[in-house]
């Protein structure tokens, strides 16, 4: 049989008539028919479905959840656990749509709140999740909230954020996740009675109620303030997945004191480490304490603290996660053909400083760029081809940064004091 002779078993084109011509066990099809037979199964399966919102993303176990996020968190196991359950159950039931049969159980939201200093991972566990169920998320502040009305911004900016990260798509946007950072700033000033009303912070938590229900809300789309002329997106709350984080500065006192430990036996130990253990037992009414109303609490049923950072763990979130720091760095430096590399006693000055920072993997970031900042800068173009970074190189770098602002710093004063036009151009000269 010659080529001419081939068909297409569905269609009957020769194969000079189509672009593609696949064999099959017994005949052959071409690629329109491919085409076609796909939008035929497509429309038959939605068709089957029925259901607009059914979700396009496959519901992992806890147990798999957890594991994405070890890939990119480190250390955390309580949180992570607990988070990786809460976001299991949470689209269980937006899987599980609910029937028209009274009888049928409704499952309530596992809204979260994480606890824990600065730089611990609270933003990164919510937006690791959020990646790994490819669902709209975005970062709302809630300090920059106030009571609507006030200056500031009213909550439904959050929610704004939330579809201007769907691309507008509202359907995707009601299934996101929403990560509101500080939430402990707008604690009720209770031991500040001022006759004033409490705008930023108690009146904020009542606004958030409205969007924690799940209710329709009216959202300017471009944010900021409710402007008449601004056209409102209605959007669905009941299945946004609100994540507030915040340090709660003061938290394990709280605890301390509901755990009927003297808190002055904290304190003699002068450790640190004792009062984060406090912090493991927080539970919603040292919330209360703390100045959340307690209808916010009642809409946060997953309530979860995170360690502060140690040294080994510190360590390990410079090389380990997919995205450490290291990592970012050696692809910088190679997209100018710099093969960068650290010595392991670098990496353990690195965290030292961190430590001494006391800013959570936060101030890794900062010590690392003071330490590459004059390569980054001398080295693209020139014919330096590999740095290998060493203890002391990186601590030359760190003092002579230190140095500098020293300097400065001496230079400051003395300049402010005289507010002499002399002082400046000599300050300039000696810094550079
Ligand atoms: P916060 O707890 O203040 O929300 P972030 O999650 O924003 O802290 O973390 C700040 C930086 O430190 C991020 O770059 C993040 O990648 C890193 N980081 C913090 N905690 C961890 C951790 N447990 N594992 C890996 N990286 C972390």
């Amino acid at each position: 049989m010659s080529e001419q002779d081939i068909l297409c078993s569905f269609c009957g084109r020769r194969k000079d008539e189509v672009d593609i011509l696949i064999a099959g066990a017994t005949g052959h099809i071409c690629n329109r028919c491919v085409e076609q037979a796909e939008a035929i199964v497509l429309e038959e399966s939605s068709a089957k479905g029925g259901d607009a919102t059914a979700l396009d993303f496959t519901l992992r176990r806890p147990a798999e959840i957890k594991t994405y996020l070890d890939d990119f968190v480190i250390g955390q196991e309580a949180a992570k656990r607990t988070l990786s359950v809460a976001v299991y159950n949470h689209y269980k039931r937006l899987t599980h749509a609910p029937k028209e049969d009274a009888n049928e159980v409704e499952l309530d939201k596992s809204n979260v709140i994480l606890v824990g200093e600065t730089g611990t991972g609270k933003t990164l566990l919510a937006k690791t999740i959020a990646r790994m169920l490819d669902v709209p998320f975005c970062i709302a502040d809630a300090t920059v909230l106030t009571e609507a009305g006030y200056v500031g911004e009213d909550v439904e900016s959050v929610l704004s954020r939330l579809l201007q990260s769907a691309d507008f798509d509202v359907d995707a946007a009601e299934r996101g996740i929403v990560f509101i950072d500080e939430i402990d700033k707008i604690a009720r000033k209770s031991d500040n009675p001022s006759i004033t009303r409490d705008v930023s912070g108690e009146g904020v938590q009542q606004a958030l109620l409205k969007l924690l229900e799940g209710t329709d809300v009216q959202v300017p789309p471009q944010g900021g303030r409710k402007h008449p002329e601004q056209k409102l997106i209605t959007v669905n709350t009941t299945n946004i997945l609100f994540i507030c984080g915040g340090a709660f500065s003061g938290m394990e006192k709280i605890v301390a004191r509901r755990l009927r430990k003297s808190t002055i036996g904290y304190a003699t130990a002068g450790q640190v480490v004792e009062e984060s253990e406090a912090l493991a037992y927080v539970d919603p009414s040292d919330l209360k304490d703390f100045g959340l109303i307690p209808e916010l609490i009642g809409r946060f049923p997953v309530l979860t603290a995170l360690r502060p950072l140690k040294r080994d763990a510190l360590r390990r979130i410079l090389t380990e996660p997919k995205n450490a720091l290291v990592r970012q760095y050696i692809k910088l430096f190679a997209m100018d053909d710099i093969a960068l590399s650290f010595k392991a006693d670098a990496l353990d000055l690195v965290v030292k400083h961190a430590m001494e920072r006391k800013l959570g993997a936060r101030g890794l970031r900062g010590i690392c760029e003071v330490i590459l900042r004059n390569a980054m800068f001398d080295l693209p173009g020139s014919q330096t081809k590999k740095l290998e970074v060493t203890a002391a190189y990186a601590q030359g770098q760190i003092d002579a940064q230190y140095a500098a602002h020293a300097e400065e710093l001496a230079q400051a004063p003395k300049a402010k004091a005289k507010a002499s036009p002399k002082a400046s151009p000599k300050n300039k000269a000696k810094a550079s």
